[in-house]
């Protein structure tokens, strides 16, 4: 096995017995990117340089002992984390030459272990999607099927993940993001509760509902991640207080009488038979596990969706504001300040993007603001009830993590709605807060991956982690690989 295709859990061994070196392991990810790369586009841009200059740092910590959980450790970063002097275009033109000046709490995390960046990931602009075709630059490509979408927004880091183009990847999710490019490329999303990942350097999207978190090719190198991104942070003042816990103690616990919900409004018209079919299986499993099936309700899930478009997109119009061409990023001049700031958002930004902010600030103005942003508010609390009264019942809850396999390029790309009903199973989860993993469940007929939702109580990641593994372990679906 090529050092490329291996997990974080499985280089630390080598690299902490000093069996290997961290500019081998770099020398097995850059020769897959300069082999499948063409074919993938994970990647917007690549920083091969710096990735062995750290190296070099790494092995001289590996050598003196001090080593940490991703010392050595190549992993992908979303392109919407800032990593100081480093590109940061979030997808979009208006940013394309925004280099920043600091350093995202999470990247800093994860760099004083002296982790190596692979490099920055294409996405959505603005996380706004679920295919990646909504990024300025280019789409990223499925490696199961070139001709179908990685998923989004944060698809360039699931493909990288899938195609062995690095070892791990940090994206971002704010209405399923992490977890249904996951689901599309068979490989391990975990989006953790609001408040558990700090979000100080995330560029924003819905600050109400974004949260960072990994994408991995096993649940154990999942548990290790968050271990090392999660925690307070007090640059981030939703961020949540308290001493983080060890999510891999988990790792390898029984399941047990484990109480497992499964909602009956997941299981609806509209679900592929090849996903509903795998995602049952999965079911069975568990209970084969010693789980315990319980049927309960989620009664506002159809609301789910229109709640999310009116939120997200409300937050998004006031977030995205910044983006007038006088600080930072592309700037079109005009003949007044006026006409500076028009012409530079006109260009600047995509059709979506451009989409959401009028969506946001329509649901925002006077006179419409009680009949859709307030009432969007309502309701989300009535979904975050759904959860509490279902956790009053059960553990963990499990449902499909997207109605169908990955879809194939410009399939939704005429109709907005399509693309916003492919969030469907993934949305209350940030609308509610809760922690939700996606983990590879099994193919479609068309040999495409199926992801298995899990989804836990607030600040409760340790139970869908030892789920996770327990499934994962229990089957061989994550062991695949695509043939590129
Ligand atoms: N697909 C959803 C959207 O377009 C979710 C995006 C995300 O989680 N960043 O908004």
């Amino acid at each position: 096995m090529k050092l490329n295709e291996m997990t974080i859990t499985g280089l630390r061994n080598l690299l902490d017995k000093k069996e290997i070196r961290p500019s081998e392991i770099l020398d097995d990810v850059y020769a897959r990117i300069e082999e499948v790369e063409d074919k993938i586009h994970a990647y917007l841009i690549t920083t091969k340089e710096q990735a062995y200059k750290t190296a070099a740092e790494a092995e001289k910590t590996i050598i003196e002992n001090k080593t940490a959980l991703l010392t050595g450790i190549p992993i992908a970063v979303k392109d919407n984390m800032c990593t100081e002097g480093i590109l940061t275009t979030c997808g979009s033109k208006i940013l394309y030459n925004f280099i920043p000046p600091y350093e995202s709490t999470v990247t800093a995390r994860m760099k004083a272990q002296h982790y190596l960046l692979t490099g920055k990931t294409n996405m959505d602009e603005f996380a706004m999607g679920s295919s990646t075709e909504n990024s300025a630059y280019y789409p990223s490509k499925n490696p199961w099927d070139t001709g179908c979408v990685p998923g989004g927004s944060s698809g360039g880091s699931a493909a990288a993940v899938a195609a062995d183009e690095c070892i791990a990847a940090i994206g971002s999710d704010t209405g399923g993001s992490i977890r249904q490019p996951a689901s599309l490329c068979g490989v391990v999303g975990l989006k953790p509760t609001y408040g558990a990942v700090s979000r100080y350097g995330l560029v924003a999207f819905a600050s109400s509902l974004d949260q960072i978190g990994p994408l991995t090719k096993t649940v154990a190198d999942s548990a290790l991640l968050l271990n090392v991104i999660g925690g307070h942070d007090p640059k981030d003042s939703t961020s949540a207080p308290g001493e983080i816990k060890d999510f891999t103690k988990v790792i390898g616990q029984d399941i047990k009488g484990m109480r497992i919900g499964i909602p009956e409004e997941y299981f609806i018209k509209g679900l592929d038979s090849d996903v509903e079919a795998s995602v049952k299986d999965a079911l069975k499993k568990l209970e084969a596990l010693g789980a315990v099936p319980v049927e309960i309700s989620l009664p506002h899930t159809e609301y789910a969706v229109a709640t999310y478009y009116v939120i997200a997109t409300s937050e998004a119009s006031s977030n995205l504001a910044r983006y007038d061409g006088v600080k930072y990023g592309f700037r079109r001049d005009g003949k007044d300040l006026l006409d500076m700031y028009m012409k530079t958002r006109a260009e600047g930004f995509g059709p979506e993007v451009k989409r959401r902010i009028m969506l946001g600030t329509f649901a925002l103005s006077s006179g419409y603001y009680d009949a859709y942003y307030r009432k969007a508010q309502q309701v989300r609390t009535l979904l975050k009830t759904d959860f509490e009264k279902a956790f009053e019942k059960v553990d963990i809850i499990a449902t499909p993590t997207a109605p169908t396999t990955a879809f194939r390029f410009g399939e939704k790309t005429t109709d907005p709605l399509q693309m916003y009903l492919s969030d469907i199973f993934t949305i209350s989860v940030n609308l509610a807060g809760v922690p939700a993993i996606s983990v590879p469940c099994g193919f479609s007929a068309k040999r495409m991956p199926i992801g298995l939702q899990l989804i836990g109580k607030h600040f409760d990641e340790a139970s869908i982690l030892k789920a996770a593994y327990a499934f994962e372990q229990s089957t061989e679906w994550h062991l695949r690989k695509p043939t590129l």
